[in-house]
């Protein structure tokens, strides 16, 4: 076995020194990993679980050419960077060739949450305007700039004060959203409650520095940038999660927007170190050269080290060598095909959404008031969990089931994984007495879905249910 203490010893020692706000999976039963290797995960005692949750472990866990790059470099050198080497200026120029031509300036740093922040002062000092825009539900990292922009985060707190130059937009969600998929064009919607929150902005002497959102959360992309730059903005698109290929049909989520359509400042972070702690914070030479003019030098300790270079550089090499871009393309597409089979016959399912390998399953009680099925999410996470398959949920209401794999993720994983989730499902249902019947015609199937509340369904579970992603230590329901 690949630990060092016991189990048990690692929990007490974990409750005794490691803060009790850093949250685990499953805590009341947490999993020991002691090593992984692609899309596996390993316990102590060499049980193997599926990873369907890790989307740092971009490339696979533990990748060799990934490990090699690291461990080379850490033997020959590790400094700041302050002298001249190679592996900074080679893997900028790569990340570059990924990019429009624009977006050719990087500044390396060492998580989302710096290169977010830093994304902020570029912006602030390259308009000269303070207000920023974000979106409701976003978040965008754990410093102190950035909860301020992070409704997701705020909204745990109930006496947070809300910065007077911060604006929320509302969500462009189209299944539970302020405009949904019925709306005859909700992109267009969502881009004018910008634009109209942009207008109440300058009213009252404010001006707008920045829109920052999801590159897969915004949609809108074409018109969002026209208005906020007409402020005087800028477009942060936060890259973080859901970059480097991981949409399967292009390289970065914001290409989805259209070819033309080009962010300001893109920041990236999670996926880029595979693991290592690694990100950055590209921008225009334009925005670089206001940054500059500030006075004030940029320096950053460990950002843009050898090591970590040395490291982003093989995750861009593995990526184009086995084609993962292409992989999340073929799986991702196989895995909504999957599940949009199943969800004719769960009543359970009412939305599945995403791009690539970031997959949503959105779980409802009843698919016409949408009303979420909370604690069915939580139920089915944690026999999952029993199965040896780890996967998480989601969303501001933790209904939300959430595919963010490896990219090395198969087709096999997923006839694995989505069979598990039937079980489930059908085992739930059955016991909340939820309907579903098939009227075949010849239209082919139709569900037809008893729209009763399942007011008298036997789920428990606590009212003040945390929304904090680790605390999966809900109450089971019990049925
Ligand atoms: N932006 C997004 C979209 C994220 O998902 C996260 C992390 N969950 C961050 C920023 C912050 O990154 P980090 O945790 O590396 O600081």
């Amino acid at each position: 076995s690949a630990q060092k203490i016991e189990k048990s010893k690692t929990i007490d020692l974990r409750k005794k020194h490691i803060g009790p706000s850093c949250k685990i999976f499953f805590s009341h039963d947490p999993i020991k990993i002691v090593q992984a290797k692609g899309q596996y995960m390993y316990d102590e005692t060499g049980q193997r679980y599926l990873d369907c949750i890790n989307n740092v472990a971009h490339v696979g866990h533990s990748h060799p050419d990934v490990v090699k790059a690291g461990a080379h470099q850490m033997e020959l050198l590790n400094t700041n960077s302050r002298f001249l080497h190679d592996n900074i200026v080679l893997f900028a120029e790569k990340l570059q060739s990924t990019l429009p031509e624009k977006l050719s300036v990087c500044y390396f740093v060492n998580s989302g949450s710096e290169a977010n922040d830093l994304a902020l002062r570029l912006a602030w000092q390259y308009t000269g305007h303070k207000d920023v825009i974000t979106l409701e539900n976003a978040y965008h990292g754990h410093v102190s700039s950035l909860i301020d922009i992070s409704p997701y985060k705020f909204h745990q707190m109930p006496d947070f004060k809300m910065n007077p130059s911060v604006h929320v937009a509302p969500s462009p969600d189209v299944y539970r959203g302020k405009y949904k998929r019925d709306h005859p064009d909700p992109a267009t919607a969502y881009a004018d409650d910008v634009r109209d929150i942009i207008h109440k902005v300058e009213e009252k002497g404010g001006k707008i520095a920045v829109f920052i959102a999801e590159s897969l959360q915004s949609c809108g992309g074409q018109v969002i940038p026209l208005h906020v730059r007409k402020a005087g903005g800028v477009f942060i698109a936060d890259e973080v999660q859901v970059g480097f290929g991981r949409v399967g049909s292009h390289f970065w989520a914001f290409q989805l927007q259209g070819e033309d359509f080009v962010p300001d400042i893109v920041t990236m972070g999670k996926p880029i170190g595979n693991g290592h702690p690694l990100s950055c914070v590209v921008t225009t030479k334009e925005v670089a050269e206001a940054f500059m003019k500030s006075g004030m030098e940029y320096f950053n300790t460990f950002g843009g080290n050898p090591v970590s270079c040395a490291i982003g550089l093989a995750v861009l090499d593995v990526i184009e060598k086995e084609d993962l871009q292409g992989n999340a393309l073929r799986v991702g597409g196989y895995l909504c095909s999957v599940l949009e089979e199943h969800k004719k016959k769960h009543p359970l399912i009412g939305d599945i959404r995403g791009c690539g390998l970031f997959v949503g399953v959105e779980l409802v009680r009843d698919q016409l008031k949408l009303t979420p099925a909370t604690a069915e999410a939580q139920e089915v996470i944690y026999r999952l969990k029993e199965q040896h398959i780890l996967l998480s949920a989601d969303g501001p209401h933790r209904n939300v089931l959430k595919f963010k794999p490896p990219l090395c993720f198969t087709k096999e994983d997923v006839d694995f994984v989505v069979e598990k989730i039937d079980h489930i499902l059908t085992e739930i249902e059955d016991a909340l007495g939820m309907t579903c019947k098939l009227n075949i015609n010849n239209e082919g199937a139709k569900r037809k879905i008893s729209a009763e509340n399942h007011k008298d369904h036997k789920i428990v579970y606590s009212k003040n249910e945390s929304k904090n992603e680790a605390s999966l230590q809900t109450k089971r329901i019990k049925i």
